[in-house]
């Protein structure tokens, strides 16, 4: 018996190299890798410049996707509404 590598499933397998239980799970596999490395390259492409959030002129992280520095970038309705839909998902 092996474990899926993505939802650690068991499953069996004659293939040695099989590392997924279903095609479901090695696409999702091989999507989340697809998007991490966009990530990577589009990070990597942000070193060296410099950005700044548009309202208070802070410098951005590389790691900040968004215009705002995470000050600003906390909106009280947009909070609420994360916060709703996950109640929502709780019931
Ligand atoms: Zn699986
Ligand atoms: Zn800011």
């Amino acid at each position: 018996m092996k474990h899926c590598s993505w939802c650690d499933n068991e499953f069996k397998t004659d293939i040695s190299y099989q590392i997924y239980c279903s095609a479901t799970c090695r696409d999702a596999a091989t999507k989340e890798k697809i998007a991490a490395r966009y990530v990577y390259a589009r990070r990597q492409k942000r070193k060296g410049k410099d950005r700044k959030c548009k309202q208070c002129d802070n410098k951005l992280s590389i790691y900040n996707d968004d215009n705002l520095c995470i000050e600003c970038n906390i909106n009280p309705s947009e909070v609420s509404k994360v916060l709703k839909q996950i109640k929502g998902k709780a019931k």
